[in-house]
Formats: C-alpha cells, sequence, structure tokens
C-alpha cells in the first residue's frame, strides 16, 4: 500500500505526484533512502501530496507512476534484483520513452546501463534503459565527489564503486568531474542522462545537498501528466551551506 504524504499548506492540493521506489530491501546504500524523504517532503511543501509506492523483486509493478527511483547496492544486492529488473525493464523502458523522470544511483545507475561486469568476472545483464557499460576495476573509487553541471551547476556527493562506466553517443553525462573519480577516473565525466532519466555514482544521499535536481525531477513528474508545476517558495539556505561545506571537504 503506498503511504501518502499530505500536502503542507492550508489550501486545496496543487496536485498529486506518485513515486515508484525500485527495491528498496536490495539497493538502498550510503544514505539513498533520504532521496525518496527528499522527495516527498519538497513535495508537500511545494504544496502537492505526494505516495509512495515501493517495489520489491516479485511484487505488482503499477501500471503508471510519476517518477522512478532507484538506490545503490553492493554487487551481492545487484545479485539479488537482476533477473526481476529484466523482467521489469520493458516496462522501465517504455516510461523513460514516455518522459517518466527517473533517479538512479551507483548499483541501479550500473543496471540501468548495458551490463555490469563485476570484480569476480561474473557478469550482471543490464537494461540498457542508459547507454553505459561497466566493468569492475582493480581497486574501489572512494570519497567525496564535486560536480560542474550544465543543468544544475555544482552538484556535490560521495562515492563508493569498483565499477568503472563508459557512455556511449546515446547518452550525455551528468556533470564533469570537478574533484573525485566520476565514471571511471578518466575522462572527467560522471552519470548518466537520458530524456528526463539521471543515473550517478553520488551517495549522499544526492536530493538533500543538490536541491535543484529534486526539484528538477519533481517539475518533470508533476508535467508528465498534464499538471502544472506551480511551487511554494522553500527557503533553501541551509541545502546551499550543506553544499559549500562538501565542496570544500578534501576527498
Ligand atoms: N556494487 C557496485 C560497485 O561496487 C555498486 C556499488 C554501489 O552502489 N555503491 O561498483
Amino acid at each position: 500500500e503506498p503511504t501518502v504524504y499530505a500536502h503542507a499548506d492550508a489550501g486545496p492540493a496543487r496536485g498529486r505526484i506518485r513515486i515508484l521506489q525500485l527495491y528498496p530491501r536490495d539497493m538502498n546504500i550510503y544514505g539513498d533512502w533520504g532521496n525518496l524523504l527528499t522527495l516527498a517532503r519538497r513535495g508537500q511543501w511545494h504544496g502537492y501530496d505526494v505516495e509512495l509506492h515501493s517495489y520489491n523483486p516479485g511484487d505488482a509493478l503499477p501500471e503508471e507512476t510519476d517518477l522512478v527511483l532507484g538506490g545503490g547496492g553492493q554487487d551481492s544486492g545487484q545479485e539479488r534484483i537482476k533477473a526481476d529488473l529484466i523482467e521489469i525493464g520493458p516496462r522501465l523502458r517504455q516510461w523513460a520513452d514516455d518522459g517518466v523522470p527517473m533517479l538512479v544511483i551507483c548499483g541501479l545507475y550500473q543496471l540501468f546501463g548495458h551490463r555490469f561486469v563485476t570484480g569476480e568476472g561474473s557478469q550482471i545483464p543490464g537494461i540498457g534503459l542508459l547507454d553505459a557499460q561497466t566493468v569492475a576495476g582493480p581497486g574501489r573509487l572512494i570519497g567525496n565527489i564535486v560536480l560542474d553541471s550544465p543543468e544544475f551547476g555544482r552538484v556535490v556527493g560521495y562515492e563508493n564503486h569498483s565499477g568503472l562506466t563508459t557512455l556511449g553517443p546515446g547518452a550525455e553525462p551528468l556533470g564533469t568531474v570537478r574533484s573525485g573519480a566520476g565514471n571511471n577516473g578518466k575522462d572527467g565525466a560522471e552519470g548518466a542522462r537520458f530524456k528526463h532519466v539521471i543515473g550517478t555514482y553520488l551517495h549522499g544521499p544526492l536530493l538533500p545537498k543538490n536541491p535543484a535536481v529534486a526539484d528538477w525531477l519533481l517539475q518533470r513528474a508533476v508535467e508528465l501528466h498534464g499538471g502544472s508545476w506551480d511551487p511554494l517558495p522553500i527557503d533553501d539556505a541551509d541545502a546551499r551551506r550543506a553544499s559549500t561545506v562538501a565542496a570544500a571537504r578534501p576527498r
């Protein structure tokens, strides 16, 4: 059953946003849960009702959603969800083509690409929604990371992954690495974008310190089915301070 977060102001709701959280049991590490809470709270503060649906392997997938969110996980978590993800892949690709906004972090970012070859050499197939592929490198890329994003400006986070990701021509990076490793530590790219889908290695969680990304997702969700984005203002001074502190920290 969905959890409903009602709009925070006194008037009628400006609309309803349905969020589908993929695999919270197996793919939800390094604070990724905070991305969901941020979307729910900002939705409420902006004057919208927010409906949260969680989806674990074997559950029934809803017919429609306005926003899809997925987190990171260990290789073992990725192994546990891989068969189910392949089954729901066609629906997710259809949604992406239809403009459904999605945010997938690290482990699910990798599996939204073509494949992840783990350090043990096993190949976990992805759904190819993003034109990206990932092969585990010799070590782990760990630490604070700062990006410059053409769409969002400065984006801060934390990364911890073995996978080295290379984008194909069908995906744009989320941003350029200012400090940290990003997709592979070599080409300066971080994350991937396709239509309204964002994949990224940034945990942290990402959204509390980067509210522009959160609001971009919420706006796309509202407009997807013809709603109008008419948000109440939010004081983001704390988020700006958190971003400044995070960007100044050594890796
Ligand atoms: N298991 C994957 C890797 O190590 C993803 C890790 C993560 O989601 N933090 O590359």
